[in-house]
């Protein structure tokens, strides 16, 4: 039987081991473990990649939320809104910065829906914070709209959405500051957590890139409160190595998705993702296929016996489920989509056989 692991995490080491082996041993050489020339080397790669015009390296995507909700100063008690169709992290992030988070429902779309955005304004709302979910861009015209008539702020978890773009701009550009998460399994991964701040605005890239690093500014002067969160350099260096290829890797991602498209659009039992060009606004990285598939459980069991590995993200629960933390919204549309959500393997270790024999195998369950 054929067996497609959801993710091989060996293979992200394997498939290039030489080369990887030779940047760390080159950096480590010399000694370049923290906030060397390779960490800003990278910093710059990424801003440039992003159109951004800071990026700020940091220990993960949860700490760079934290830090740049930090630098923008909010207070205890502010609200802040944000998708129940998330990880765990977007919020846990807003209330380690001393805020509220408001988990609101999702659109037709699975992304946030602007409407309940605007629903969920009130006095103590300073800000929302949309995620850029499964590499996909929310909406950000209307996003945009709410938060200039309301004056709010625009922040944003890109965690999953390297390169992904909105009318040709990059996610995580359109706000005061964003996340990019490198944790192995992402879009970029690395080999252990790693994460970036994207900024356009000069204060809060001034204010991050000393909380991350004790409150220390570029005169190594302490200016404020800070704590430890700096990207590692050898993991810096591994990552610029693999953005000058990451176009590539998008542009496989984008094919595999097509690749399912094409397969299993005719199934009436699933609800695909939107096909690449599907939407020329939208332009898709695919950090997950997630899709929605009637018998959602059954489907998983019985691709499972075939040798095929599924997921289902962040073990079926949004933000509102999450009851021992005190939420308790009535969000229909996330509790629809968690009940039929899975996602199929997408990454660069499959091939088209696997895509084929993955789209057999779906066929096979709902024929009989
Ligand atoms: C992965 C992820 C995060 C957290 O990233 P880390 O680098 O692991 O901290 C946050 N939000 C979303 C949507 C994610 O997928």
């Amino acid at each position: 039987m054929k067996t497609i692991p959801f993710f091989d995490y060996p293979k992200l080491w394997l498939e290039e081991r030489e080369i990887f082996l030779s940047i760390i041993d080159e950096t480590s050489s010399n000694g370049s473990f923290i906030m060397q020339s390779e960490l800003e080397v990278f910093e710059e790669d990424l801003a440039n990649y992003t159109n951004s015009q800071y990026s700020i390296g940091v220990g993960n995507a949860t700490d760079a939320m934290e830090i740049y909700l930090q630098a923008i100063g909010l207070q205890k008690g502010d609200e802040i809104i944000i998708s129940s169709h998330t990880m765990l992290a977007t919020a846990s992030a807003v209330i380690q910065a001393g805020g509220i988070p408001i988990p609101v429902d999702i659109g037709p779309d699975n992304l946030i829906d602007p409407n309940c955005i605007e629903e969920a304004i009130n006095t103590r709302t300073v800000g929302v914070l949309p995620t850029q979910l499964n590499g996909r861009t929310c909406n950000m015209d209307r996003i945009e709209e709410i938060i200039s008539k309301n004056n709010l702020f625009l922040v944003e978890d890109s965690a999953q959405a390297l390169g992904s773009k909105f009318k040709n701009r990059f996610a995580g550009t359109f706000g005061m500051g964003s996340c990019i998460s490198f944790f192995p399994a992402k879009v970029l991964g690395c080999f252990g957590d790693a994460g970036a701040i994207l900024t356009q605005d000069e204060n809060i890239y001034e204010k991050s890139f000393q909380i991350r690093d004790h409150g220390r500014d570029k005169n190594g002067e302490v200016q404020c409160w800070g704590r430890n969160s700096r990207l590692d350099n050898v993991q810096a260096a591994i990552l610029s190595y693999k953005l000058q290829t990451y176009e590539n890797v998008i542009k496989r991602r984008r094919s595999i998705a097509s690749m399912y498209d094409e397969q299993l659009s005719e199934l009436d039992e699933l609800i695909l993702p939107p096909a690449p060009n599907s939407n020329l606004d939208h332009f898709d990285v695919y950090q997950n296929y997630e899709l929605a598939a009637k018998d959602r459980d059954d489907l998983k069991k019985y691709l499972a016996d075939n040798g095929i590995g599924t997921l289902i993200q962040w073990g079926g629960q949004g933000i509102h489920h999450f009851k021992n933390l005190g939420f308790n919204q009535n969000l229909p549309l996330t509790d629809k989509f968690f009940n039929e959500c899975i996602m199929l393997p997408m990454n660069m270790f499959i091939e088209e056989s696997d895509v084929e024999y993955i789209c057999e195998m779906i066929k096979n369950f709902y024929r009989k």
